[in-house]
């Protein structure tokens, strides 16, 4: 396939505003795609060149991307970034001038092979004169390509694709263009959420068919997707739930046996199979994977934070006594000696790329191992968690950088609600309670895990990840900062789409209002993103990227939102959900990514328990 081809769908992709024409779009492209090149235009179409697990970035800021422009089309770099500045995207700006200062009759031959394996060698290029090496690269790139490619291709080193196209909405597409529909689309999502590499499994489809998609398993190297939580209110709650009390016959014959019942109602609560219980770490989530001596880690967003944390390296090398392991834990600052947890605001300062020899020393991480995924050749995904304990802890020896939390099985509500307490004692965020008998379901959040925090009962003091859709111009004071109200909303999982659930103008201050003009730099859309679904029309659409975390009083009904809403042609049916008294707590677009935000299930959830507390 030619480049030029590809760039002809991007552009399709990208002026559509519908996510069921981004799925045919998808589709037709695939079809048109063969097994050698269907994984590189998977990942050009997420504008990478690698699975996003794997730390191969480009490593072109905006000012070596104006140089190449300006090589490639006889400009200097400060006259092309004098266009940026005023168009507002490099993109825009390599087009017209591709389109003033090429030479007619130039052919566009490029494959889309050739294209990627420049990309990919412009990554790895390292060391003395790499500057200049890569700006030559891209500007040979671009002399060889036609004004809509050239657009295309610049957008690429910045992670500026503008297509704003999800994994399911890939999957979906890529199930069309095999296997003629969408029925088996489930199987794709789950090898995707054991290895998280859409590119390998593109490829494997088109070669091997869905057997060999089945095949692909957990590997060694390759994240998988985490495991998350639902929210319960309260202990007793938890119980209901995740821990029916056995049904009455087998009470009656279990007293027949002669065991002494005080009171009936607490026997009947006590019997039942109990939950698992762990303290909630507030820290962040880190998979770990050795092989050998070779030891990666990976985040809850499939980012590779292997360098950030050698004493984990360490820990790991030291302690675990198999050859190969894939770990799941939660990493924190602690004080062994005082047995102090530090609270996240001193966790996450190691989440940076500089002296990290320096922070490891001055605020060493204990990395808390509440599950096993993977041990010397054997995949554990399907083995129940209370085996998968047993196996964690004959893995790890010691406890002296990776703490084993093997957690405690519970039969009564009144333990699960003393360890809660001894939680919030301890400074911490509250327990994870999981089910024993459940498999590890890779990339899913249902109620085999849950998590019982402070204020969840009720009030709605627990904060809800937004996605930041567009914001409203400012007035009065507000002028000078650009915006003035922020739309927010959701992520709506069975739809793979962004929907509604706020306006928010308060909490941010007025350099935070400034910032968010920076923050939406190169995200802004003038029409709304096909993976966008409101009613409100703000006065710029931003591409749905940016977390923040919200505060609100209360979640209501509300027919001016889509969140949950049933809409059709005629009109509001089912009216959706809305945030009411919203205000901005923090910007979480580091550690989170769009679809990583609370789902809309999570806030019918949540809107169900409101006002509930027993
Ligand atoms: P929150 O914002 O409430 O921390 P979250 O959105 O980051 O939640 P959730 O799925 O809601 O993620 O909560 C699960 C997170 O809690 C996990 O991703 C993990 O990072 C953390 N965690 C801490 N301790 C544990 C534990 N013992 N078992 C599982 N997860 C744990």
């Amino acid at each position: 396939m030619k480049f030029t081809e590809l760039t002809q769908y991007f552009e399709r992709l990208e002026e559509t505003s519908s996510r069921l024409a981004l799925i045919d779009i998808l589709a037709e492209l695939f079809k048109k795609t063969d097994a050698t090149t269907v994984d590189k235009v998977m990942y050009l179409t997420q504008g990478r060149v690698a699975p996003f697990y794997e730390p191969t970035e480009i490593g072109m800021a905006d000012k070596m991307v104006a140089q190449s422009i300006g090589e490639a089309f006889g400009l200097t770099k400060d006259e092309v970034l004098a266009e940026y500045a005023r168009k507002g995207d490099l993109g825009i700006v390599a087009f017209a001038l591709s389109e003033q200062k090429r030479q007619k009759g130039k052919k566009d031959e490029l494959s889309v092979v050739e294209v990627f394996e420049t990309l990919k060698a412009i990554a790895h290029t390292s060391g003395v004169g790499s500057v200049e090496k890569k700006i030559t690269a891209l500007k040979e790139l671009m002399e060889h390509m036609d004004a809509v490619s050239a657009k295309h291709l610049s957008r690429i080193p910045l992670g500026k694709t503008r297509l704003g196209i999800g994994d399911p909405t890939i999957l979906d597409g890529i199930a069309i263009a095999v296997l003629g529909d969408k029925s088996k689309r489930k199987l794709l999502e789950k090898a995707y959420n054991e290895t998280s590499d859409l590119g390998l499994i593109g490829k494997t489809l088109m070669e091997g068919g869905l057997e060999a998609v089945q095949k692909l398993g957990v590997t060694v190297g390759r994240p998988i997707r985490s495991e998350l939580c639902e929210r319960l209110p309260n202990p007793v709650k938890v119980f209901e739930k995740m821990a029916p009390p056995r049904h009455s016959g087998e009470v009656q014959n279990q007293s027949k046996s002669g065991e002494a019942q005080t009171d009936p109602g607490q026997a009947r609560m006590t019997d039942n199979d109990g939950i698992h219980a762990t303290y909630k770490y507030d820290g962040f989530r880190v998979q770990i994977h050795k092989n050998g001596d070779k030891v990666e880690m990976f985040s809850r967003n499939l980012e590779d934070m292997t360098h950030m944390f050698p004493e984990l390296i360490e820990g790991t090398l030291k302690q675990i006594k198999a050859t190969s392991v894939i770990l799941d834990s939660e990493a924190m600052a602690y004080q062994p000696e005082s047995e102090e947890f530090l609270p996240f605001q001193e966790t996450t300062k190691r989440r940076r790329k500089h002296n990290i020899e320096a922070m490891a020393e001055s605020l060493p991480l204990k990395a808390f191992v509440f599950d096993i995924l993977y041990v010397d050749g054997r995949s554990l995904l399907g083995t129940p968690l209370n085996e998968r304990v047993e196996i964690m802890k004959k893995t790890i020896v010691g406890d002296e950088i990776l703490i084993p939390e093997p957690g405690i099985i519970m039969k009564k509500p009144e333990d699960l609600q003393l360890m809660l307490d001894s939680a919030f004692t301890q400074g911490l965020e509250g327990v994870v309670v999981k089910r024993p008998d459940s498999g590890y379901e890779a990339g899913g959040r249902n109620f085999n895990w849950v998590k019982l925090k402070k204020h969840s009962a009720g009030d709605l003091s627990d904060t809800i990840d937004c996605v930041i859709l567009g914001y409203i111009y400012g007035k009065g004071k507000r002028t000078a900062f650009g915006a003035g109200a922020l739309l927010v909303g959701l992520y709506d999982k069975k739809e793979d789409q962004f929907v509604s659930v706020t306006r928010i103008g308060t909490g941010l201050t007025d350099d935070e209002w400034r910032s968010i003009k920076e923050k939406t730099k190169g995200l802004e859309l003038d029409h709304k993103p096909a993976r966008v679904h409101s009613l409100i029309t703000p006065s710029v659409w931003v591409k749905p990227e940016i977390v923040i975390e919200v505060l609100a009083d209360e979640i209501t009904r509300s027919p001016l939102h889509t969140a949950g809403a049933t809409i059709s042609d005629d009109g509001v049916k089912e009216p959706g959900y809305a945030l009411r008294f919203p205000r901005l707590i923090t910007f979480r677009d580091k550690d989170k990514k769009a679809e990583d935000a609370t789902s809309v299930d999570e806030l019918i959830a949540m809107f169900g328990g409101q006002g509930k507390k027993e």
